[in-house]
């Protein structure tokens, strides 16, 4: 599409007028053009009528403007004059039928949050429409706040601003505080308009030409979308020397060109917005562009961006610190940071062995680790993880880990406790360590594991001498509907890694977690008794104070939503469990998952996994199957009715890998 919507910083501010002189001047600019008028939402009609109106000032021929979409008596907001008439507003907005060069000049209905239904406002039927917007705003005294709210809002859903127009010219440091604050510039003066008439807004539009901001700002109108057009140029220079993780680029298949994330939504560069369905990797938690930690991050950006953690601190760091000690289960003193989960557990597993040599027990280095587990793509975290495609090529880079069975797919708890007896009976002399995804284990297929197992684990470790290390990277902060996963069991683990959602998924971060017995270890007076590790980014402020309000919000939200969201999402897999090609519908938390077969045992490389990704796609979800399993873990500010939408894509996920198996 290519157009723009004239929004305003609240109501009566001449939005139709200027619309009137856009249209004039895109007739002026492009006799021959196409161009329509179009308002979507009109209230207080009767009598109201900006339609009407606008085609009058502009003298637009009857095609030229489109009928409202939605027309409703009360002269209120959409919302509320679609709860008087009885009706609902749904979305996307659909543009009516014109040709494809069509130059739109579609008109808002008071301001860019005004709502249009209890979940979306008109800020998301203009998303969906994927055209630049112009705000018309009051020049008054007091009333640079809400230009700049405006301007604010659009920024944040990823919606471009062409300009402000404003009807008298402001001073410099109105323009000024637009451009810094609002990053928009220019702010274009509304040439005079004696009288409210065609021909005086035909004169306003000639004037308006001949300024060359304006100019530029009518061109663009008349150009296509610029969101459109970023989009087929990021894919092209992409394609010329990105290089993106897990990717086979010989395949040729494009990635999503993402130009802005709020709430649960991704918004494409074409328009289109797609449910992110497993929160990006599971880091984001509340939802994309959650503004108390957005503001946190930019509070921190000005006042310390980054500093050494070696010999130097600072607030962020120690914030977060208290506050994930008071978090996490008892006895967990001491907090490394990291950068990510892969870090934190590389981190975990030297501490384990260090720790062990200066018992006096240089000897124990071994590391057991559970069957399918996942624990990062660092070598160290690859060694324990287990063999997989990830793994194939880097043998000789490994060291050797021993791997305890897991529960589930015919072997009991039972059986799997006694094989880790049997290896600890054999081993657990040599080992310094066990490292468990308690609860659920991610990346090896969405297992869910039991409490009890967990529990199991833990006492045989401690009975042999073997730290624990909780890999939590992915489990932490309500993915298994409890703060910790280790919580729910009531283990307390040596250590404890976390990463993923700690910053509520919005910068790389990660922590290391130990008891005062492991950090003492490594107090002396010496110096090579020190934990000899770290990273330049090590406790990174701006990362920290990001952690620092995510905890904050999740103590004030709770999790209670976290088990909702599950249970939500597994009402609409009610059909699956039992139908030919299903292995298992299991969940945990917000998590659910589905696994079909998988007959040419190709596991994660299975080809049903790309086919469900696309059918998860055309309900417009974002899902990434593990092979031959499907899942969705979205962030906590799904809605019931993006649950419904999640089930509907899994479901169709199924259908598409399970159709050729
Ligand atoms: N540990 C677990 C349990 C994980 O799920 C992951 C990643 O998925 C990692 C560690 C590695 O984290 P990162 O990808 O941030 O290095």
């Amino acid at each position: 599409m290519r157009g723009t919507v004239v929004t305003g910083t609240d109501t009566n501010v001449g939005k139709s007028v200027v619309c009137a002189v856009l249209l004039a001047a895109l007739r002026r600019l492009h006799p021959d053009g196409v161009r329509r008028y179009w308002k979507p939402f009109q209230t207080g009609s009767p009598p109201d009528d900006d339609t009407a109106t606008v085609a009058a000032l502009a003298g637009l021929e009857p095609e030229e403007s489109a009928p409202p979409t939605v027309r409703l008596a009360l002269p209120a907001s959409p919302h509320e004059a679609a709860l008087a008439a009885g009706r609902a507003i749904g979305l996307p907005l659909r543009p009516p039928v014109a040709p494809p060069e069509t130059a739109w000049v579609v008109e808002g209905a008071g301001g860019l949050l005004v709502p249009l239904s209890p979940t979306a406002t008109l800020a998301d039927a203009f998303t969906d429409l994927d055209l630049p917007l112009v705000v018309v705003a009051r020049p008054e005294v007091g009333t640079l706040n809400h230009t700049l709210l405006t301007l604010e809002a659009a920024r944040r859903r990823g919606l471009t601003v062409l300009a402000v127009v404003v009807s008298r010219p402001p001073t410099d440091a109105v323009r000024q505080a637009i451009a810094r604050h609002g990053a928009v510039e220019p702010v274009l003066v509304l040439p005079e308009i004696a009288s409210i008439s065609a021909a005086a807004v035909d004169r306003a539009s000639a004037r308006a030409l001949e300024d060359p901001a304006w100019r530029q700002v009518i061109d663009r109108i008349a150009g296509d979308s610029p969101r459109a057009t970023a989009g087929a140029d990021l894919l092209a220079r992409d394609a010329a020397h990105a290089w993106h993780p897990y990717t086979q680029h010989g395949l040729g298949v494009p990635p999503l060109p993402v130009v802005a994330a709020e709430g649960a939504w991704l918004h494409l560069a074409d328009g289109r917005r797609v449910l992110d369905g497993i929160s990006s990797w599971w880091t984001t938690l509340f939802g994309h562009g959650e503004p108390a930690i957005a503001a946190a991050i930019a509070r921190q950006a000005r006042a310390l961006d980054h500093v050494m953690f070696a010999g130097a601190t600072h607030a962020p760091a120690v914030d977060l610190a208290d506050r994930l000690v008071r978090a996490a289960p008892a006895g967990l003193t001491r907090v490394f940071y990291s950068d990510d989960g892969s870090t934190a557990v590389e981190a975990a597993l030297k501490m384990a062995v260090a720790w062990h040599a200066r018992q006096g027990e240089p000897g124990r280095t071994g590391i057991l680790a559970l069957e399918h587990g996942y624990h990062g793509d660092t070598v160290g975290a690859m060694s324990v993880s287990a063999e997989s495609p990830f793994t194939h090529d880097y043998r000789s880079l490994r060291f050797p880990c021993e791997r305890v069975p897991v529960p589930g797919h015919g072997r009991s708890e039972a059986a799997c406790l006694a094989a880790l007896d049997d290896l600890l009976a054999r081993k657990g002399s040599t080992c310094a360590a066990m490292i468990v995804e308690p609860l659920l284990m991610g990346a090896g297929g969405m297992r869910v594991t039991t409490p009890s197992f967990l529990r199991g684990i833990r006492e045989r470790t401690a009975r042999h001498g073997l730290l624990l290390i909780a890999d939590e990277v992915l489990t932490a902060f309500g993915r298994t509907g409890a703060l910790f996963a280790c919580g729910t069991a009531g283990v307390s683990p040596d250590l404890l890694c976390v990463s993923k959602a700690l910053t509520g998924g919005t910068l790389p971060l990660a922590a290391t977690l130990a008891t005062e017995r492991v950090f003492e270890a490594f107090r002396s007076e010496r110096r090579e008794d020190a934990f000899l590790h770290g990273h330049s980014f090590t406790a990174n402020p701006i990362a920290c104070a990001a952690a620092v309000a995510a905890l904050e919000l999740l103590e004030a939200r709770g999790l209670s939503r976290a088990d909702a969201i599950g249970q939500r999402i597994e009402k609409g897999l009610a059909g699956l469990a039992g139908r030919p090609g299903v292995r298992d519908v299991r969940g945990i938390g917000p998590m659910r998952a589905v696994e079909i077969d998988d007959p040419d045992g190709r596991g994660y490389l299975a080809g049903a996994a790309a086919r469900m990704a696309a059918a998860a796609l055309e309900h417009d979800v974002l899902l990434r199957p593990l092979g031959t399993v499907v899942y969705a873990l979205p962030p906590l500010c799904v809605t019931d009715a993006e649950c419904d939408r999640i089930a509907l894509a899994l479901c169709a996920a199924v259908r598409a890998g399970t159709a050729a198996s």
